[in-house]
């Protein structure tokens, strides 16, 4: 078996993805009468500053000779050539079975996904491994590209993602996308076929709005469920049309950590903390909380993009026990979702007079409270129950605002009840 891995074709002007070189390479391939076993698309590092979009990098797995596998990627490589210097094509071939990669090439991969690595191990790892590499610009696509080789052997969850491709002539024009088609397509495939449309926001998330050659890419657990409602949309033609194996809907970037305090910048994490801040909305409507343990303390943000999941986070109060997941950047915690574990059940209030029913005041610093009408006084505060509607259990960031990588609640495998996010 051949395993070619590529990476960073993309320009933010010249509107190609990778996904499309790798499905040529696929296609050509199959032309010259190889075998094509898998496209594998894999979501490097979501905090990774360099990437365009979504951090992909793609894995070609074939029977193709080596040799033939190099020629073809070094040709669809160059044909993808751009003159933006942001763009950094990298690409692999190696000669082994997918999954017998070098352990080496899989730690790789897992450090790819939830790290950041630079161009120099990518460089080194290429040697190691006596790998052929292809590569232009700066080359810091050989990073993604030799993850994408690692992949298949480093993680083992992986969904589906059919991928629908426009005709080049409409390439950087307006989508035909007939809008009900894909809402009842949306319909029909869920819960296997998940984050099709965002029905709250009524929005087409399979549907990109840059200019990119995708047309619409239909995520899921089943590769012919997928397929299924891709096939269903209705709009202009499309050119060409693959099922790509993903790591995309599995939590593959998030690290276990216990303590707020051990989080480094540009990686993501799933900690267990109390809230220690109560949720506050700020300037462009973000929603602020803090977490804290054992005497560590993190902020944790719901960003304005997220949009109803804020009233969920809005509902979090302080003393409430939650697991929290998200990227960590300059110390903030973006959050992806939480999960409510204990909840605080009652909250100190001002006592009411036993004779008249009225608020009662203060009696001054530590002198309880009294009502001056009626004379009678109280020690402290009451204790009066919470009535909210937040219940245990995890709760996400709505299609719209899902990272490629985040795990859809309705996916199932939660450790607590789930309020999944449609
Ligand atoms: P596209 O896939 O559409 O080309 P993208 O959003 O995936 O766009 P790229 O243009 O591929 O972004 O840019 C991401 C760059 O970051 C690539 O050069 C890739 O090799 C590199 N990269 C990937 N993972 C890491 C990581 N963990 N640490 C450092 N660099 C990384």
């Amino acid at each position: 078996m051949t395993v070619i891995g590529l990476d960073d074709t993309d320009s933010r002007d010249a509107g190609l993805c990778t996904t499309y070189v790798a499905a040529r390479i696929a296609a050509a391939l199959e032309v010259s009468g190889a075998t094509v076993e898998r496209r594998l698309l894999v979501r490097c590092n979501p905090a990774v500053e360099h990437k365009t979009r979504g951090n992909a990098a793609l894995a070609v797995h074939t029977d193709a000779d080596p040799g033939r596998a190099l020629d073809v990627l070094a040709d669809e490589l160059d044909a993808a050539r751009t003159d933006d210097p942001r763009t950094n094509p990298g690409g692999v071939v190696a000669d082994c079975d997918p999954d017998e990669v070098p352990t080496a090439a899989a730690d790789f991969a897992e450090r790819a996904v939830r790290d950041l690595l630079d161009r120099s191990e990518a460089r080194d790892l290429a040697g190691e491994l006596g790998v052929e590499t292809v590569t232009a610009g700066n080359g810091r696509g050989l990073i993604g590209a030799l993850a994408a080789v690692g992949a298949w052997s480093a993680f083992d969850e992986w969904t589906y993602e059919c991928i629908s491709y426009r005709e080049r002539d409409r390439w950087g024009t307006d989508r035909a996308v007939d809008r009900a088609s894909v809402v009842a397509a949306a319909e029909s495939g869920y819960p296997t076929v998940w984050d099709t449309v965002d029905r709250v926001e009524d929005r087409a998330v399979c549907v990109p709005r840059t200019p990119c050659p995708i047309l619409h890419a239909v995520r899921g657990d089943d590769p012919e469920a997928v397929r299924a409602v891709a096939g269903h949309i209705e709009g202009e033609s499309v050119a060409d049309r693959a099922v790509f194996v993903t790591n995309q809907g599995t939590d593959a970037h998030l690290r276990e950590v216990a303590d707020p305090g051990s989080v480094q910048p540009g990686r993501s994490y799933r900690l267990t903390a109390d809230v220690t801040a109560a949720p506050e909305t700020r300037e462009g409507g973000h929603v602020f909380f803090a977490v804290g343990e054992n005497g560590s303390a993190l902020d944790c943000v719901a960003f304005e993009p997220t949009k109803r999941f804020r009233d969920r986070v809005r509902d979090l109060r302080a003393g409430d026990r939650v697991t929290v997941c998200g990227e960590v950047a300059d110390g903030t915690l973006k959050l992806e979702k939480f999960a409510l574990r204990d909840r605080v059940t009652t909250t100190e209030a001002t006592p009411d007079c036993p004779r008249c029913g009225r608020s009662m005041t203060s009696a001054g610093r530590d002198q309880g409270y009294r009502c001056r009408d009626c004379k009678t006084s109280a020690d402290g505060p009451v204790s009066v129950p919470i009535d909210r509607d937040l219940t245990p259990g995890w709760y996400e960031a709505p299609p719209c605002a899902r990272r490629h990588v985040a795990k859809p609640l309705v996916r199932g495998g939660f450790d607590a009840p789930t309020h999944p996010e449609r």
